[in-house]
């Protein structure tokens, strides 16, 4: 993939995911069997406290999203440690994007090769929106999620 090419997959992608958490947003204002039933099985249950994390988080993380350009979605290579704040894990082949939780100032996301081989056709239900959506829900002013929490897509779920 060119770098231009590359450019308009991670725009078109995050579009994609500004509409995914801004339908969440809706749905969770309405707050019906549906939606409960969704927040039961991601995080075990559907009571207030869960709703009420979830009106926190999600504005934060549409705005996390929003600000996602190409230019932080940087791919992984030896020099990592100049580009990014921290020391994410090395390319496995597996894990597709890693980031820097408390780096709210940057949100650069660095992305590893297996995410570059993931689906972009269907864009609505691609890997590449998931994998974007579930990298800004790890940064401590959004979701501070962790892996376990959230099932482990950078090894391929
Ligand atoms: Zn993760």
């Amino acid at each position: 993939m060119t770098n231009q090419e590359f450019r308009k997959v991670i725009i078109r992608v995050r579009d994609a995911a500004v509409t995914l958490v801004k339908e969440r947003i809706a749905a969770l204002a309405k707050w019906d069997a549906q939606e409960r039933a969704r927040a039961a099985w991601y995080f075990g249950r559907a009571d207030e406290e869960i709703r009420s994390a979830l009106a926190t988080g999600l504005p934060r993380l549409l705005s996390a999203v929003q600000e996602l350009v190409p230019e932080k979605i940087i791919r992984w290579d030896a020099t990592l440690n100049k580009n990014l704040t921290c020391a994410v894990v090395p390319d496995s082949g597996q894990n597709r994007a890693g980031v820097c939780k408390p780096d709210s100032q940057n949100r650069v996301i660095a992305i590893y090769s297996a995410f570059c081989t993931d689906s972009n056709g269907e864009l609505w239900h691609s890997a590449k929106v998931k994998t974007l959506i579930h990298e800004c829900t790890h940064y401590t002013d959004t979701f501070n999620s962790d892996d376990i929490m959230y099932g482990n897509t950078e090894s391929g779920m």
